[in-house]
């Protein structure tokens, strides 16, 4: 399993650092998915590769999904949905394997939600986490074209995050190449809305701010 996952990286890595040789402004980064224990294993897997950044992220909570349908919000109390899911995204802040936390409330994917009061207490406990870990977070406006039609993440999620100062970056979280930069125009707005004025670039896991292009 480790060495076809390793021949996988090997040419990704190798396509991305050749495509960076000939001049092409693009940088090396990995979208990780985190599941507890597996930290160790992780960190040895991506260890051998010169990435400019990580990002981690969490699609799946005890086997179930969170942006697919049955997902974990269609199996359990959605109050106990977001809980788990935002208890797994901040072992993932912990675990020191990742640059940047991606669609950080992705658990808002289909739209239920539970009462304001308790997402407000799980957005609280979470920038907290972020923050005492020097992560950064993502502004993606991958959600405008999900169920949830907003971006990632709430308002008052970004606001928590600025108040403690937590860095950003933007993404369109393509997935195809007619998609690349889509909307991230928007993200920007909303960051700046926020009271951002700067976003966060990557060279070999070392952050600068620079500001909005
Ligand atoms: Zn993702």
């Amino acid at each position: 399993m480790l060495e076809r996952c390793m021949d996988d990286l090997d040419e990704y890595v190798g396509a991305v650092t050749e495509a960076k040789a000939r001049g092409l402004p693009i940088k090396l980064g990995l979208e990780v998915d985190y599941f507890p224990g597996t930290e160790h294993e992780l960190a040895e897997l991506l260890e051998p590769y010169p990435w400019d950044y990580l990002l981690g992220s969490v699609h799946f909570v005890d086997g179930l999904a969170i942006d697919q349908e049955p997902g974990l919000v269609h199996r359990v109390p959605v109050g106990e949905a977001w809980r788990r899911y935002f208890t797994w995204l901040r072992d993932a802040v912990q675990s020191s394997v990742v640059d940047v936390l991606a669609h950080p409330d992705l658990i808002k994917f289909f739209r239920m939600r539970p009462a304001d009061e308790e997402t407000h207490d799980l957005h609280v406990e979470t920038v907290d986490a972020i923050g005492a870990a020097g992560v950064c977070v993502e502004v993606s406006a991958a959600g405008l074209h999900k169920p949830t039609g907003e971006l990632y993440p709430d308002r008052s999620f970004l606001e928590l995050c600025r108040d403690r100062g937590v860095p950003i970056t933007l993404a369109s979280d393509a997935h195809e190449p007619a998609h690349v930069g889509r909307d991230v125009d928007r993200a920007a707005a909303f960051a700046r809305e926020v009271g951002y004025e700067t976003v966060t670039v990557f060279d070999r896991r070392q952050q600068r701010q620079e500001p909005f292009s």
